[in-house]
């Protein structure tokens, strides 16, 4: 499942082809995504040039100059390229014909994914609830504090809630886990606030490797053939379970909390 490193990764390479363009046409070969594409509003954009790309959380949002937006998100199998071929791949749902003669191109196997046009000042309404990702400002170690202090959710299901925090997932709550030292099974009211300034920078640390590691391996989003992977980190405790702790030797142990896996090692995260 592309989680935020993958998702950065597409953004930054579909961004060069996309920037200044303007809409031709956009063809609809399967709306039913997970959300279906709400196609009736594509004269809103069609002729209408792209100013911004970015991305927030795992969602990558298109600005067009008239007020309206466009947000794609990847669902478990969904993918991003950009082409000047016109025979086009099993599963490539969505295509966006582009002024320079290039398509941008949704491809997705399970169609989770989702493309919605709406209006840029209205915001998104499956993004406007969501809290910060680690990388905006918003998300300080004072925004945290606040959020969790009365909470008797354990932090691994904290950093799994996306109205607080978002974009991070399984894989990555057990691996912030690790690094800052604290137990999954630690209430949000017995987080410290220096603990919460910890998993911040632990999240961004993170992720940046994995947007690192992902830049490196997957460079082509122009013509590509075949389907982006997913980024290989190296993964100190997720699915180590029974495995020796990197760092002390003991056993990994495997819980499930709110029917997530989490991992852990109960010697070095204690804190
Ligand atoms: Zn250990």
């Amino acid at each position: 499942m592309p989680e935020l490193p993958e998702v950065e990764t597409t953004k930054r390479g579909v961004e060069p082809y996309l920037k200044n363009q303007t809409i031709s046409f956009i063809t609809t070969r399967n709306k039913n995504l997970r959300i279906p594409f709400n196609s009736g509003l594509k004269n809103k954009i069609i002729k209408s040039k792209i100013k911004n790309i970015s991305r927030r959380a795992k969602y990558i949002t298109l600005d067009f100059a008239n007020g309206y937006s466009v947000v794609i998100h990847l669902g478990m199998t969904g993918n991003l390229r950009v082409s000047k071929q016109t025979n086009f791949l099993k599963h490539d749902h969505i295509i966006f014909g582009l002024s320079s003669k290039n398509h941008l191109i949704f491809n997705d196997v399970r169609r989770f994914g989702l493309i919605q046009i709406y209006k840029t000042n209205e915001g998104f309404y499956l993004l406007n609830n969501n809290g910060p990702d680690p990388f905006e400002k918003k998300a300080t170690k004072d925004y945290l504090y606040k959020k969790i202090k009365n909470s008797s959710a354990s932090i691994k299901s904290i950093l799994l809630n996306h109205t607080i925090i978002s974009g991070i997932g399984n894989i990555y709550a057990s691996e912030i886990l690790f690094k800052t030292k604290i137990s999954p099974l630690k209430e949000g009211k017995d987080i410290t606030e220096n603990q919460c300034n910890e998993i911040l920078k632990a999240s961004r640390l993170i992720l940046k490797k994995a947007i690192k590691s992902g830049g490196t391996t997957l460079n082509d989003y122009f013509n590509a053939e075949a389907k982006p992977g997913y980024f290989k980190i190296q993964l100190n405790v997720y699915d180590r379970g029974g495995q020796r702790c990197k760092s002390c030797k003991s056993k990994i142990i495997r819980i499930v909390q709110s029917n997530r896996s989490t991992f852990f090692c109960n010697k070095c995260q204690k804190t």
